[in-house]
Protein backbone atom coordinates (compact mmCIF):
# COMPACT_ATOMS: atom_id res chain seq x y z
CA UNK A 1 0.00 0.00 0.00
CA UNK A 2 1.37 3.16 -1.06
CA UNK A 3 1.68 5.78 1.64
CA UNK A 4 0.07 9.00 1.55
CA UNK A 5 1.72 12.80 1.89
CA UNK A 6 0.53 14.12 4.95
CA UNK A 7 0.28 18.12 4.24
CA UNK A 8 -1.01 19.45 7.70
CA UNK A 9 -2.24 18.60 10.87
CA UNK A 10 -4.40 20.68 12.51
CA UNK A 11 -6.58 20.63 15.92
CA UNK A 12 -9.96 18.94 14.67
CA UNK A 13 -8.55 17.65 10.91
CA UNK A 14 -5.54 16.22 9.19
CA UNK A 15 -4.75 17.06 5.72
CA UNK A 16 -3.32 14.32 3.39
CA UNK A 17 -2.16 14.52 -0.13
CA UNK A 18 -5.53 13.86 -3.08
CA UNK A 19 -5.02 10.74 -5.17
CA UNK A 20 -5.09 13.16 -8.45
CA UNK A 21 -3.53 16.57 -8.69
CA UNK A 22 -5.51 19.56 -7.33
CA UNK A 23 -7.30 17.38 -4.65
CA UNK A 24 -6.67 17.05 -0.75
CA UNK A 25 -8.31 14.39 1.42
CA UNK A 26 -9.46 15.38 4.92
CA UNK A 27 -9.64 13.34 7.76
CA UNK A 28 -11.99 14.39 10.34
CA UNK A 29 -10.89 13.80 13.97
CA UNK A 30 -12.37 13.40 17.39
CA UNK A 31 -10.18 16.06 18.97
CA UNK A 32 -11.62 18.92 20.08
CA UNK A 33 -9.74 21.90 21.95
CA UNK A 34 -11.14 25.37 23.15
CA UNK A 35 -9.70 28.46 23.36
CA UNK A 36 -11.27 30.11 26.22
CA UNK A 37 -10.93 28.50 28.69
CA UNK A 38 -8.14 26.20 27.83
CA UNK A 39 -9.55 22.66 27.20
CA UNK A 40 -9.00 19.78 25.06
CA UNK A 41 -9.73 16.42 24.71
CA UNK A 42 -11.79 14.32 22.93
CA UNK A 43 -15.42 14.07 21.63
CA UNK A 44 -15.97 10.36 20.74
CA UNK A 45 -17.47 10.03 16.92
CA UNK A 46 -17.39 13.70 16.50
CA UNK A 47 -15.08 13.24 13.09
CA UNK A 48 -17.54 10.31 11.72
CA UNK A 49 -20.45 12.85 12.37
CA UNK A 50 -18.72 16.35 11.28
CA UNK A 51 -17.72 14.38 7.96
CA UNK A 52 -21.48 13.30 7.09
CA UNK A 53 -22.47 17.06 8.35
CA UNK A 54 -20.27 18.97 6.00
CA UNK A 55 -21.19 16.41 3.21
CA UNK A 56 -24.48 17.28 3.77
CA UNK A 57 -24.10 21.00 4.42
CA UNK A 58 -21.97 21.28 1.56
CA UNK A 59 -23.66 19.34 -0.80
CA UNK A 60 -26.81 21.12 -0.30
CA UNK A 61 -25.23 24.66 -0.93
CA UNK A 62 -23.69 23.16 -3.89
CA UNK A 63 -26.91 22.74 -4.68
CA UNK A 64 -28.22 26.24 -4.87
CA UNK A 65 -25.20 27.22 -6.97
CA UNK A 66 -23.06 28.19 -3.51
CA UNK A 67 -19.61 27.30 -4.95
CA UNK A 68 -17.62 24.64 -2.04
CA UNK A 69 -14.27 22.76 -2.43
CA UNK A 70 -16.25 19.32 -1.37
CA UNK A 71 -16.34 16.86 -3.93
CA UNK A 72 -17.10 13.84 -2.57
CA UNK A 73 -17.15 11.47 0.77
CA UNK A 74 -14.69 8.66 0.60
CA UNK A 75 -15.46 7.24 3.88
CA UNK A 76 -16.79 7.59 7.69
CA UNK A 77 -13.99 10.05 8.43
CA UNK A 78 -12.33 11.13 5.24
CA UNK A 79 -13.95 13.47 2.14
CA UNK A 80 -12.05 13.99 -1.13
CA UNK A 81 -12.09 18.10 -1.53
CA UNK A 82 -10.44 20.36 -3.90
CA UNK A 83 -7.07 21.92 -3.66
CA UNK A 84 -7.72 25.89 -2.67
CA UNK A 85 -5.44 28.33 -1.77
CA UNK A 86 -6.73 29.41 1.82
CA UNK A 87 -7.15 32.95 2.14
CA UNK A 88 -6.11 33.48 5.60
CA UNK A 89 -9.54 35.09 6.76
CA UNK A 90 -12.27 33.67 9.07
CA UNK A 91 -15.44 34.88 8.20
CA UNK A 92 -18.00 35.17 10.91
CA UNK A 93 -22.03 35.44 10.00
CA UNK A 94 -23.76 36.05 13.17
CA UNK A 95 -27.71 35.87 13.51
CA UNK A 96 -28.28 36.59 17.47
CA UNK A 97 -25.77 37.85 19.81
CA UNK A 98 -23.55 34.85 20.87
CA UNK A 99 -20.05 34.20 22.19
CA UNK A 100 -17.77 36.73 21.48
CA UNK A 101 -19.76 39.41 20.72
CA UNK A 102 -21.62 38.99 23.84
CA UNK A 103 -18.66 38.94 25.56
CA UNK A 104 -17.25 42.58 24.06
CA UNK A 105 -20.71 44.50 24.14
CA UNK A 106 -21.40 43.47 27.49
CA UNK A 107 -24.68 41.81 25.72
CA UNK A 108 -27.22 39.00 26.53
CA UNK A 109 -26.26 35.93 24.32
CA UNK A 110 -29.50 35.10 22.50
CA UNK A 111 -30.46 38.76 21.45
CA UNK A 112 -31.87 38.72 17.91
CA UNK A 113 -30.06 41.29 15.63
CA UNK A 114 -31.92 43.45 13.44
CA UNK A 115 -29.56 42.40 10.25
CA UNK A 116 -26.92 39.58 9.66
CA UNK A 117 -23.09 40.64 11.30
CA UNK A 118 -20.25 40.09 8.69
CA UNK A 119 -16.74 39.79 11.03
CA UNK A 120 -13.34 38.98 9.76
CA UNK A 121 -10.63 37.46 11.91
CA UNK A 122 -6.90 36.86 10.55
CA UNK A 123 -6.15 33.27 10.86
CA UNK A 124 -2.79 33.32 13.60
CA UNK A 125 -2.88 30.83 16.47
CA UNK A 126 -0.73 33.01 18.19
CA UNK A 127 -2.19 36.36 18.12
CA UNK A 128 -5.98 34.40 18.59
CA UNK A 129 -7.07 35.11 15.27
CA UNK A 130 -7.23 39.28 15.76
CA UNK A 131 -9.89 41.08 14.33
CA UNK A 132 -9.96 42.86 11.54
CA UNK A 133 -11.37 45.44 9.21
CA UNK A 134 -11.67 45.18 5.54
CA UNK A 135 -8.46 48.07 5.16
CA UNK A 136 -6.56 45.41 6.88
CA UNK A 137 -7.06 42.61 4.82
CA UNK A 138 -6.24 45.00 1.46
CA UNK A 139 -3.86 46.99 3.10
CA UNK A 140 -1.38 43.67 4.14
CA UNK A 141 -2.36 41.76 1.02
CA UNK A 142 -4.54 38.75 2.12
CA UNK A 143 -7.46 39.41 -0.28
CA UNK A 144 -8.62 42.08 -2.50
CA UNK A 145 -11.65 44.41 -2.42
CA UNK A 146 -13.43 42.12 -5.30
CA UNK A 147 -12.62 38.91 -3.19
CA UNK A 148 -13.84 40.34 -0.21
CA UNK A 149 -16.73 41.38 -1.61
CA UNK A 150 -16.81 37.72 -3.25
CA UNK A 151 -16.64 36.44 0.09
CA UNK A 152 -19.25 38.73 1.82
CA UNK A 153 -21.87 37.83 -0.64
CA UNK A 154 -20.96 34.05 -0.56
CA UNK A 155 -21.26 34.23 3.77
CA UNK A 156 -25.10 36.02 3.29
CA UNK A 157 -26.41 33.50 0.75
CA UNK A 158 -25.35 30.45 2.73
CA UNK A 159 -26.13 31.90 6.00
CA UNK A 160 -29.60 32.38 4.31
CA UNK A 161 -29.63 28.71 2.65
CA UNK A 162 -28.55 27.27 6.08
CA UNK A 163 -30.77 29.26 8.17
CA UNK A 164 -33.64 28.01 6.59
CA UNK A 165 -31.67 24.39 6.56
CA UNK A 166 -31.43 24.20 10.01
CA UNK A 167 -34.82 25.47 11.00
CA UNK A 168 -36.79 23.11 9.27
CA UNK A 169 -35.41 21.03 11.86
CA UNK A 170 -35.99 22.86 14.56
CA UNK A 171 -32.39 24.57 14.82
CA UNK A 172 -31.66 28.08 14.70
CA UNK A 173 -28.50 28.99 13.07
CA UNK A 174 -26.67 31.28 15.96
CA UNK A 175 -23.72 31.97 14.04
CA UNK A 176 -20.83 30.48 12.07
CA UNK A 177 -17.88 30.38 10.88
CA UNK A 178 -16.24 29.98 7.04
CA UNK A 179 -13.20 29.99 5.44
CA UNK A 180 -12.59 30.42 1.38
CA UNK A 181 -10.02 29.60 -0.88
CA UNK A 182 -8.85 30.67 -4.42
CA UNK A 183 -9.01 28.07 -7.51
CA UNK A 184 -8.61 28.58 -10.89
CA UNK A 185 -11.32 27.71 -13.42
CA UNK A 186 -10.03 27.87 -17.06
CA UNK A 187 -8.45 31.57 -16.59
CA UNK A 188 -10.38 32.33 -13.95
CA UNK A 189 -9.44 32.90 -10.22
CA UNK A 190 -12.33 31.38 -8.14
CA UNK A 191 -13.63 32.00 -4.58
CA UNK A 192 -14.86 28.85 -2.72
CA UNK A 193 -16.64 28.01 0.91
CA UNK A 194 -13.33 25.60 2.00
CA UNK A 195 -12.59 23.69 6.12
CA UNK A 196 -15.77 22.10 7.13
CA UNK A 197 -19.37 23.25 8.14
CA UNK A 198 -20.40 21.38 11.23
CA UNK A 199 -21.09 21.52 14.93
CA UNK A 200 -17.48 22.50 15.39
CA UNK A 201 -18.05 25.68 14.01
CA UNK A 202 -21.62 26.88 13.86
CA UNK A 203 -23.46 27.64 16.60
CA UNK A 204 -26.77 25.78 16.79
CA UNK A 205 -29.70 26.04 19.42
CA UNK A 206 -32.76 23.68 19.54
CA UNK A 207 -35.36 26.61 18.07
CA UNK A 208 -37.68 25.56 21.24
CA UNK A 209 -35.47 25.28 23.76
CA UNK A 210 -32.26 27.38 23.19
CA UNK A 211 -30.79 24.24 24.36
CA UNK A 212 -26.87 24.19 22.92
CA UNK A 213 -26.59 21.81 19.99
CA UNK A 214 -22.47 22.86 19.80
CA UNK A 215 -19.37 23.00 20.11
CA UNK A 216 -20.73 25.16 23.26
CA UNK A 217 -21.63 22.08 25.13
CA UNK A 218 -17.86 21.12 25.43
CA UNK A 219 -16.04 24.56 25.88
CA UNK A 220 -18.68 25.65 28.53
CA UNK A 221 -18.28 21.86 29.99
CA UNK A 222 -22.16 21.64 29.62
CA UNK A 223 -22.53 17.62 29.24
CA UNK A 224 -23.65 15.19 26.84
CA UNK A 225 -21.74 16.86 23.75
CA UNK A 226 -21.77 13.42 21.87
CA UNK A 227 -25.35 13.46 22.29
CA UNK A 228 -25.63 16.94 21.06
CA UNK A 229 -23.30 16.21 17.46
CA UNK A 230 -26.07 13.20 17.34
CA UNK A 231 -28.83 15.17 17.17
CA UNK A 232 -28.08 17.22 14.85
CA UNK A 233 -26.93 14.29 12.37
CA UNK A 234 -30.45 12.68 13.37
CA UNK A 235 -32.89 15.68 12.69
CA UNK A 236 -30.92 15.87 9.16
CA UNK A 237 -31.20 12.36 8.39
CA UNK A 238 -27.50 11.48 8.11
CA UNK A 239 -27.04 9.24 11.57
CA UNK A 240 -24.13 7.06 10.06
CA UNK A 241 -25.16 3.48 10.01
CA UNK A 242 -23.29 1.78 12.83
CA UNK A 243 -20.30 1.36 12.09
CA UNK A 244 -18.06 -1.35 13.43
CA UNK A 245 -16.53 0.46 16.06
CA UNK A 246 -16.40 3.70 15.02
CA UNK A 247 -19.46 5.35 16.71
CA UNK A 248 -20.18 3.07 19.90
CA UNK A 249 -21.13 4.29 23.61
CA UNK A 250 -20.11 7.85 22.94
CA UNK A 251 -18.45 9.45 25.83
CA UNK A 252 -16.67 12.54 26.79
CA UNK A 253 -13.16 11.79 27.49
CA UNK A 254 -10.98 14.86 28.99
N1 LIG B 1 -15.56 29.99 15.46
C1 LIG B 1 -14.80 28.97 14.92
N2 LIG B 1 -13.44 29.03 15.07
C2 LIG B 1 -12.81 30.02 15.71
C3 LIG B 1 -13.58 31.06 16.27
C4 LIG B 1 -14.96 31.01 16.12
O1 LIG B 1 -15.33 28.05 14.32
O2 LIG B 1 -11.56 29.99 15.81
C5 LIG B 1 -17.03 29.96 15.31
C6 LIG B 1 -17.75 29.69 16.61
O3 LIG B 1 -18.00 28.29 16.77
C7 LIG B 1 -19.03 30.46 16.44
C8 LIG B 1 -18.65 31.64 15.55
O4 LIG B 1 -17.44 31.25 14.90
O5 LIG B 1 -19.99 29.68 15.75
C9 LIG B 1 -18.46 32.92 16.31
O6 LIG B 1 -17.51 32.72 17.33
P1 LIG B 1 -17.20 33.86 18.40
O7 LIG B 1 -16.53 34.99 17.73
O8 LIG B 1 -18.43 34.15 19.16
O9 LIG B 1 -16.08 33.24 19.32
P2 LIG B 1 -16.20 32.16 20.47
O10 LIG B 1 -17.12 32.70 21.52
O11 LIG B 1 -16.73 30.95 19.77
O12 LIG B 1 -14.77 32.00 20.93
Amino acid sequence: MTRRRQIYEGSAKVLFEGPEPGTIVLYFKDDAVSRNPKRSGTITGKGVINNRISEFVMSRLGEVAIPTHFMRRLNMREQLVRKAEIIPIQVVVRNLVAGSLAERFGMEEGEPLSRSIVEFYYKDEKREDPMVMEEHITAFGWANHHEIDEMINLALRANDFMSGLFLGIGIRLVDFRLEFGRVWEGEQLRIIIADEISPDNCRLWDATTNEKLDIDRFRRDLGDVEDAYQEVARRLGILPESGPSDIQGPHLVQ
